[in-house]
């Protein structure tokens, strides 16, 4: 029987230290869910899908619900689970009347012949498989809702993209943060899973998608390696395919913790100040995590306790 276990995070960014009391709880009952499922035998797509649900669902993170809109006020969701056992996996980008997108991208995986579906085409997609949609309002954040229809520039203005690299001066005036969640798991067989959820850059253009629902980029799982779920600056992640980096160094013989630092620093030597984070685990069931953010939100399994950090 394979070590199994659980890690999850609620993003990578920089934020008062103040705030990490409002996240634990959600953390600590998201891992707590995934740790349950592997602990009665459920498959590491269970565990990943489910505590990425509960995440979803937490007011304090930037996924499902409680989100801030793009630029035109509207609240579009990015969505990928994969599933290290079967090499397939299901994702959503832009979809906005959906509460749980990693569902709707599971359902992808499972219950279509494609792999990913955006847009319109995404939000149909849910109704014809049974998931109820939802008016887009009930989606948005209130405090971000207020901020978007009283322009407040502090907060409206880009963040991040070709044009404009991230620079920290950017970074310390950005009043929000960026909580994307993500959960890698691996169960009692050796099947590992990665599941990545997100409303992506606040404020971000209609349209802009960013790593979260790209398959090597916002996540990837394969057994045998490992499972990896991505976090923070989407056009540096996906520009050099980050998970499926770190994936890379673990079928090279690199640990969890390894991987997860040697993708860092790849980052790192390419882009000056990137904001990326990142939770791994490998084959052998060790579970890691590594970020170049001042902060970064993750809980994990460890034995029979749960572990929450809030730098790496
Ligand atoms: N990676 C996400 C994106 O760029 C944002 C984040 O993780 O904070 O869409």
């Amino acid at each position: 029987m394979t070590k199994y276990g659980i890690i999850v995070h609620g993003g990578a960014w920089d934020w008062p230290d103040e705030q990490d009391a409002f996240k634990t709880p959600y953390l600590e009952e998201s891992a707590r869910i995934g740790r349950d499922i592997l602990a009665a035998g459920g498959s590491a797509l269970d565990a990943v899908e489910k505590a990425v649900n509960y995440l979803e669902d937490a007011p304090t993170f930037e996924a499902g619900t409680g989100v801030p809109p793009n630029r035109n006020g509207v609240a579009q969701l990015d969505a990928l689970i994969v599933d290290g056992r079967t090499r397939d996996f299901g994702s959503v980008a832009a979809v906005e009347r959906v509460k749980y997108p990693i569902t709707l991208a599971r359902k992808v995986m499972e219950e279509t012949a494609h792999c990913m579906f955006v847009g319109a085409g995404a939000d149909e997609l849910a109704r014809e498989l049974g998931m109820p949609l939802i008016p887009n309002i009930e989606l948005v954040d209130e405090k971000s809702w207020r901020a978007f229809v009283e322009r407040d520039e502090r907060v409206l203005k880009p963040q991040w993209g070709k044009s404009q690299p991230l620079n920290a001066e950017h970074v310390s005036h950005q009043p929000l943060s960026h909580d994307t969640v993500g959960a890698v798991a691996i169960d009692q067989n050796g099947n590992v899973a990665a599941a990545t959820s997100s409303s992506g850059s606040p404020f971000k253009p209609a349209g802009r998608v960013g790593d979260a629902p790209l398959l090597g980029s916002g996540g990837f799982a394969l057994n045998g390696v490992g499972a990896v779920s991505c976090t923070g600056n989407g056009e540096n992640i996906m520009r050099l395919l980050l998970a499926k980096y770190a994936a890379d160094k673990m079928a090279e013989g690199m640990s969890a913790q390894q991987a997860a630092d040697a993708a860092v620093s790849y980052m790192s030597s390419v882009y000056p100040n990137p904001m990326t984070g990142m939770i791994v685990v490998d084959a052998h069931g060790n579970l890691a995590y590594a970020s170049s953010t001042p902060k970064i939100a993750v809980c994990y399994t460890a034995g029979d306790q749960i572990k929450t950090a809030f730098r790496a």
